[in-house]
């Protein structure tokens, strides 16, 4: 029979089937076209009864229209789609639309007009037009982004294209990116870093499912090892992905991986232009991109041919995604490298507890790297406690820790003061009638931000001018900033060390590749004393003449107490503790508290890793926290607060009754409004031998609400709020 399933992009529609018409040949992943009503849809070919459908009679069917000018997903990549509907219960559309993610692509080769200066002038020069000139030297992209670039509007520049100034350049959408090459520079390994690049290199070589746990202390060339493994992919023709979990990061990777390699890999991450993403899309799916480093989106596009993954800082928390999909990209890595019968390494100075049990059951292989590379030693670390040692009325940093950041002042090194909070204060209130700026559609502060003079609510992005005057009293010159962000702390070192170079890195000061290059540049240079930042730089950076880390306040991950919060606050004081004392001088780090018998406190000042997990495994086994039990989030939200909490009523009051499952709440969510909906919650805890995923979708599958109620799944949840 010629009939054929689709899944598309319309959840709501569920899999429609169509004919195929005669002479068409469609298997299974074949991306085809096809008539919806009078629109046209985009679907993929899916095997018989895999997705459920209703039975439309034959003679009712309507033709496929055509197939798209791509190659067929294959079988792995569509096990992988249904695997990630089905244990996320997401529904198998959402999931296609993550693989399909380049509307550009689909269309089939293609080329286009970019433009470029010419050295004509034009006849009259105008400020703005000037201004376009410069900023557009070198630069090659289609008017609109070069009107991006410039900053002017297309007009602008349509002018300067009928004056010669920028002149038009036909160029192939699939341009070839540039060619790795395994040998262009061999580096010279350590013996424990051979015997681990060596064990990759085998893995990629015999081919099959081998997942990796990489746990190596901070400056111990993870990297390097596993770039043994993508060379060895590379001779063997395949295609490696490399997830990172920021692009922050991305800068320093591209310079290593082309210094090794020759030539850099391709990227892709949400901030990729239109081009450059169906550009990366085709070449994946042709299997001519070679290696690409990408954010956790990367994981699900169709490579022709891969050959191995690796899952950078595999312990962040930014690999898991919360919202549309909620997938953790480090789980689905694993089960992408399953499926596709290839290696996955886990490469962390911290893994998660998640993976340390894996290995430790013996479903992941552990290699370990223990000592830093080129005989550098780990920091000596302390704490000082903050109730014994306060700092001055109104400051942060303790004299002990200002003492030690004069004497790298004065040795001409360098010292790193790490809070994890962006702006200059968490909270403004008026100290004449207490008014707290509250972000209108969210539950929760403005942040003070006093570089770019707005008060900011970091969860909805929404902005307000810092006003001079109370809003509700009128009352002018009476705002106080409660609390300290990175620019506070940066104000307070200009104030004690004004001699002292200090530079902000976060993610307002750091948002482009050319401000993450310049920042690291400077400070490369020793143009900069003290950095002031937030986890964006516990990661990834390479400072030898940073000898001092001063962690502001470790009790502050700790607030609050979710399930991981222990495990985080040890991660990033570790992970930023790791930035001290890279090259040959010993670094040294204070970690300011109230809580130093805290046990991740205390562990973190002994070195003692292992004693940490363990206190930790045995909390959260007594807990029936992962890994040894499971937690799963609903979250029930709508734009009307009646509604809202009348739906999750509704959830509760049909909670099936199981032995081996619990069910806390509704209650209101920890940030009772977000984006302008009022939120509820339930939280699921289940044994391990609970059918979770069965269980809640069976129980959510028969309710109704209202179309403006949301209820959104969360399996294996990081956010508590
Ligand atoms: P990790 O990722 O484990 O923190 P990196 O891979 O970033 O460590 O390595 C730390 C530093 O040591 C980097 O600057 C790296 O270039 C250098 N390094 C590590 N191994 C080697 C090696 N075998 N040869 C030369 N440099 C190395
Ligand atoms: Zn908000």
């Amino acid at each position: 029979m010629n009939r054929v399933r689709l899944l598309h992009f319309n959840a709501a529609l569920g899999p429609l089937d169509y004919r195929l018409p005669e002479g068409m040949d469609a298997p299974p992943g074949t991306v085809v076209s096809a008539p919806l009503g009078p629109r046209q849809i985009i679907g993929i070919v899916w095997e018989k009864g895999r997705l459920p459908a209703d039975e439309v009679p034959d003679a009712k069917l309507r033709p496929l229209l055509g197939k798209l000018p791509v190659p067929p997903l294959k079988e792995s990549l569509r096990r992988l789609i249904e695997w990630t509907a089905d244990y996320y219960c997401a529904h198998p559309a959402s999931v296609a639309r993550m693989v399909l993610s380049s509307g550009g692509a689909l269309k089939g080769p293609a080329t286009m007009t970019e433009y470029r200066l010419t050295d004509q002038t034009p006849e009259r020069m105008t400020p703005q037009r000037e201004a376009a000139i410069d900023a557009l030297q070198g630069e090659q992209a289609t008017i609109r982004e070069l009107a991006g670039i410039a900053g002017v509007s297309e007009g602008v520049l349509r002018g300067l294209v009928n004056q010669g100034v920028l002149e038009p350049v036909e160029v192939d959408c699939d341009r070839p990116f540039e060619r790795a090459r395994p040998d262009f520079h061999l580096p010279s390994l350590s013996p424990a870093q051979r015997e681990v690049a060596d064990r990759f290199a085998g893995a990629v070589s015999e081919g099959g499912f081998a997942p990796f746990l990489l746990d190596g202390v901070t400056g111990s060339g993870k990297t390097e090892t596993y770039f043994e493994g993508i060379a060895e992919a590379l001779k063997k023709g395949q295609q490696v992905l490399v997830l990172l979990p920021e692009i922050a990061l991305t800068e320093a990777f591209l310079r290593r991986f082309e210094d090794r390699f020759g030539a850099p890999p391709v990227t892709w991450h949400s901030s990729l232009k239109s081009t450059e993403r169906r550009r990366a899309w085709r070449a994946i799916a042709a299997g001519t991109a070679q290696v690409v480093v990408g954010a956790r989106s990367a994981l699900f596009l169709p490579y022709a041919n891969l050959g191995l993954i690796v899952v950078d800082e595999a312990h962040e928390v930014s690999f898991k995604q919360d919202d549309g999909v909620r997938y953790n990209a480090r789980d689905v890595a694993v089960m992408r490298a399953r499926f596709e019968k290839i290696p996955v390494i886990l490469a962390s100075a911290t893994p998660a507890l998640e993976s340390l049990q894996m290995a430790e059951a013996g479903i992941y292989e552990k290699l370990d790297l223990p000592s830093r590379f080129g005989g550098a030693e780990l920091p000596d670390i302390e704490t000082l406690d903050l109730t014994k040692e306060p700092p001055q009325r109104g400051h942060w940093i303790a004299p002990r820790l200002v003492e030690e950041m004069k004497v790298r002042l004065e040795r001409g090194e360098q010292s790193l003061l790490f809070l994890n909070r962006r702006g200059y204060a968490p909270l403004t209130l008026c100290r004449h009638c207490g008014y707290r700026f509250q972000c209108p559609n969210c539950s929760a502060w403005l942040v003070e931000h006093r570089l770019s003079r707005r008060l900011a609510c970091h969860h909805c992005g929404h902005e307000t001018p810092t006003p001079d005057k109370c809003p509700e009293c009128g009352e002018p010159d009476c705002l106080v900033a409660c609390g300290p962000g990175v620019e506070r702390i940066a104000d307070e070192v200009a104030e004690i060390l004004p001699e002292a170079r200090v530079a902000i890195a976060t993610s307002d000061t750091l948002n482009s590749p050319e401000k993450i290059a310049h920042f690291v540049g400077s400070v490369e240079e020793g143009a900069v004393d003290v950095i002031v930042g937030t986890q964006l730089v516990t990661k990834g950076f390479h400072f030898p003449e940073l000898t001092l880390v001063g962690v502001v306040d470790a009790d502050l991950g700790l607030e609050g107490g979710d399930l991981r919060a222990a495990e985080r606050t040890y991660q990033q004081v570790a992970q930023v503790a790791g930035r001290a004392g890279r090259g040959e001088k010993r670094g040294e780090v204070i970690i300011q508290t109230r809580h130093p018998d805290a046990p991740v406190i205390a562990a973190l000042a002994a070195g003692d890793r292992d004693a940490f997990y363990e206190a930790e495994a045995e909390a959260r086994r007594h807990a029936g926290a992962p890994p040894f039990g499971r937690w799963a989030a609903i979250i029930v939200s709508s734009e009307d607060e009646n509604e809202a909490r009348e739906a999750a009523r509704q959830i509760g009051a049909t909670r099936p009754n199981l032995p081996d499952v619990q069910i806390l709440g509704p209650a209101p969510a920890p940030l009772s409004l977000l984006r302008g909906r009022y939120r509820h919650r339930l939280l699921i805890n289940a044994r391990r031998s609970a059918q979770l995923q069965d269980v809640i979708r069976e129980w959510l599958g028969s309710l109704k609400f209202p179309v403006g109620v949301r209820v959104n799944v969360d399996i294996d949840p990081y956010s508590f709020v």
